[in-house]
């Protein structure tokens, strides 16, 4: 069977955790939660990055950041991740839905104005399959409004959008690192503070409310409850194990655009039959190959695709059911204008294998059978 995800193992894991095991520190800010910070602070020129035990807990953190309350309005695309929203809603947003744009699934920019109310507070735009939202209209929009953004690039880890990597544009940007994402650690994430007013608050929140950092600092003389908060730090078993795929993100970034660019090339001939619609990548933007994704011409095709290739030992996915036609989202949100795109769109999607590492005889064997479905 050839998966449509294994995890990358890059050789260091182990030799970092037997670190952490004979340095009897188990519990977070450790050496390797100071490593991956500073790494990822100094790679991707942000103020501070705090690693958190997921992305879903950076977006939580930035809710409180944000400070969203009870009322307030948050604009996002509704093809994401159930977290992007839920984070805003346990702070009692109402989710304002807006359409993506058929070409990159990302939120369409030019449909945000018109969704913003005397209540809206943030934009959140996705990154989806770490192709890069345009931001500068999307910052544009903010400041004239004084709204915050947050990113969510749980896929977009060391994707660029103009130059900038993505996470470090907006106020706040949310990273993942779950098994399921270019750089894992199991179960892990990290958010990135890209303004200095934020910072301290940040790391209040994630030390369940308390002044523990400035206290390690030794900036007080004691610590005690300061602000809202929970516990949003990793353990330093999983910062040992990120620590290890961070130091080699390049090795893994060039592998997997490697593969990408190989589907790319080699189903550019069915593309250009008209069979598959391939990924569009906007000339501003430096994508990290999250993701290898075709369009079918309907529902139904796509069905018939994924049971051809399972019959043929391949796994393939499709991906989000739009949160607007959700339950939660019904009770949640609402799809501000018209949802022309996102539901059409996420119908017709086909994510391929693809991971760090796979073999490209593995690769020609999907293309392989893509050619054999549709020719
Ligand atoms: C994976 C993902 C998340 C959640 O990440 P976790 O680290 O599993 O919490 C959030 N948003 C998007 C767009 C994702 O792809």
């Amino acid at each position: 069977m050839i998966l449509f995800n294994v995890p990358a193992v890059t050789g260091k894991e182990q030799e970092f955790i037997e670190r952490v095991v004979q340095n009897r520190r188990f519990s977070g800010d450790g050496e390797f939660t100071g490593l991956s910070s500073r790494w990822m602070e100094s790679k991707f020129d942000t103020t501070k990055a705090l690693l958190t035990t997921s992305c879903t807990h950076a977006l939580e953190m930035s809710a409180i950041l944000a400070d969203i309350k009870e009322g307030d309005e948050v604009i996002l695309p509704s093809y994401t991740f159930v977290s992007t929203a839920n984070a805003f809603v346990l702070r009692g947003a109402k989710i304002v839905f807006v359409d993506i744009r058929p070409d990159t699934m990302n939120i369409d920019e030019t449909l945000i104005e018109a969704a913003i109310t005397p209540r809206t507070k943030a934009i959140v735009p996705v990154h989806y399959a770490g192709v890069s939202c345009e931001m500068d209209a999307i910052m544009e929009i903010a400041e004239k409004y004084n709204l915050f953004v947050i990113e969510d690039a749980a896929q977009g880890v060391m994707s660029k959008y103009k130059g900038k990597y993505l996470g470090s544009i907006g106020h706040l940007g949310c990273y993942s690192f779950h098994e399921t994402k270019n750089y894992n650690c199991g179960e892990g994430g990290a958010l990135l503070v890209n303004e200095l007013p934020f910072v301290e608050r940040a790391e209040i929140i994630r030390e369940k409310g308390t002044d523990r950092s400035r206290f390690f600092r030794g900036q007080v003389d004691k610590y005690t409850w300061v602000d809202l908060g929970s516990s949003y730090l990793p353990s330093e078993i999983n910062a040992a194990f990120l620590y290890a795929q961070l130091q080699t993100a390049d090795v893994i970034n060039e592998n997997r655009r490697k593969s990408w660019d190989l589907y790319y090339r080699e189903l550019e001939e069915l593309q250009r039959l008209e069979r598959i619609t391939l990924p569009f990548i906007p000339d501003n933007c430096i994508h990290n190959a999250h993701m290898f994704y075709l369009k079918c011409k309907s529902l139904d095709e796509r069905t018939r695709l994924i049971n051809f290739l399972k019959s043929n030992e391949i796994q393939s996915v499709f991906h989000y059911i739009p949160l607007h036609s959700s339950k939660a989202g019904e009770k949640f949100g609402y799809f501000h204008g018209m949802d022309n795109h996102t539901t059409k769109e996420s119908e017709k999607l086909l994510r391929l294998p693809m991971y760090y590492d796979m073999n490209s005889s593995d690769i020609g064997k999907v293309i392989e059978m893509l050619y054999k479905f549709y020719l």
